[in-house]
């Protein structure tokens, strides 16, 4: 079974879109891109491990960086020889591969053919050997078919004790959305006419599994919080799965917007909105920090963010509610003060699946 879904797995990576669709990401690959190169001290004469090289685009940088050696392991068999390709043909493929032959390059890239966790079958890495662990390993709602269990585990058998990891930390953030953030909107009014039923629809739908879509943050209605942070450097490998509570209030009860009368008294509340940014902190990146986010608020990028609708929409209060003790918590006539959420994420059953529950109820 396992063997069958890791083929399905890299074989969908064997599909160059897929990498064009990364490649093409400029805020995902630009970050990385600045981590790589604006931190000299870090890479200079480096050994660098890139833990699912694909292309090999940041290896590539590593070399440009100034890496002395890097091994960039690729588990599609297809993107590994591309891999190989690409560097051997931008004169960075390490002398002596070999698949060089009597062509000897004087680049520093060796490309790794396997799966990263089967990397002591090559005898190309001493184990702790490795000053840099380098991986894009983040998915849809940053677990989903993530990498990072092959990364802590690469961690773990082949970085250097204080070796360093980038992107080093990774933080999920949640935040309410309002009616804007449903398909509701869109169906109510097609060229005059209502077809409001389909909207109806998919939000049922949605509130039965997590979609993944943009969130204009126009139509966030809460405060933004942390719902989890994982340390790259310390974090145990089963510390993937997590289950953590959040409060989330009105964004209109902030202190600067505390001014008018003319406010409506409350703003319904129609589900959670998930999202990740990862760190490449000052730890390591001593000379140029940077993080790479994928929030509403900043440029979109091809992970969007994950949409968990709620079964009912909630009514939340904006600045104090006027309460009816015999209404139902939630409704126009009794919004709640705070939304509190308990969103659990583990791995599922399906091999690199997800399960993500949430449970909701308003005060
Ligand atoms: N680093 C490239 C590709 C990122 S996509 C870039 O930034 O553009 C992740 C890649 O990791 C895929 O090509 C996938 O085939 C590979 N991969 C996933 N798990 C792996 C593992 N356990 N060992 C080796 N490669 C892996």
């Amino acid at each position: 079974q396992i063997k069958n879904a890791n083929e399905n797995y890299f074989g969908s990576y064997s599909s160059f879109g897929i990498h064009r669709e990364m490649i093409s990401d400029k805020v995902r690959t630009d970050s990385y891109r600045n981590a790589i190169l604006n931190n000299p001290s870090l890479l200079s004469g480096a050994v660098v491990l890139d833990v699912g090289c694909g292309t090999g685009i940041l290896s590539l940088f590593a070399a440009q960086a100034g890496a002395s050696r890097v091994i960039a392991v690729e588990a599609s068999d297809k993107m590994a020889a591309v891999a190989m390709q690409i560097a051997k043909d931008n004169g960075l493929l390490w002398r002596g591969s070999p698949r060089e032959g009597n062509s000897p390059c004087t680049g520093v890239i060796r490309v790794v053919q396997g799966m990263v966790e089967e990397l002591d079958n090559f005898k190309h890495i001493q184990p702790h050997s490795v000053d840099v662990l380098l991986s894009e390993w983040m998915g849809y709602c940053l677990l989903y078919e993530s990498m990072l269990s092959s990364v802590l585990l690469a961690r773990d058998q082949w970085l250097k004790p204080g070796g360093a990891i980038l992107p080093d930390t990774a933080t999920m953030f949640v935040a309410g959305f309002g009616r804007g953030g449903t398909s509701i909107p869109f169906w109510e009014n097609v060229y005059g006419f209502n077809m409001s039923c389909i909207g109806r629809e998919l939000v049922e739908e949605a509130s039965r599994a997590p979609i993944v879509d943009v969130i204009d943050s126009c139509d966030i209605v809460t405060n933004s919080v942390v719902l989890q942070t994982f340390d790259l450097v310390t974090m145990k490998p089963e510390e993937v799965d997590f289950t953590a509570s959040i409060e989330l209030e009105s964004k209109l009860n902030s202190p600067e917007n505390d001014t008018t009368d003319s406010r409506p008294q409350t703003t319904w509340c129609y589900g959670v909105v998930l999202w990740f940014e990862t760190g490449f902190t000052s730890r390591f990146c001593v000379e140029m920090p940077t993080v790479l986010s994928t929030s509403p608020y900043t440029p979109k990028t091809h992970w969007s963010q994950t949409i968990l609708t709620f079964r009912e929409p909630i009514a939340m209060a904006v600045g104090k509610p006027k309460v009816d003790s015999s209404a139902a918590v939630g409704t126009d006539d009794c919004p709640v003060v705070k939304i509190l959420s308990r969103i659990s994420i583990v791995r599922g059953a399906q091999h690199r699946s997800i399960d993500i529950s949430l449970e909701t109820a308003g005060i």
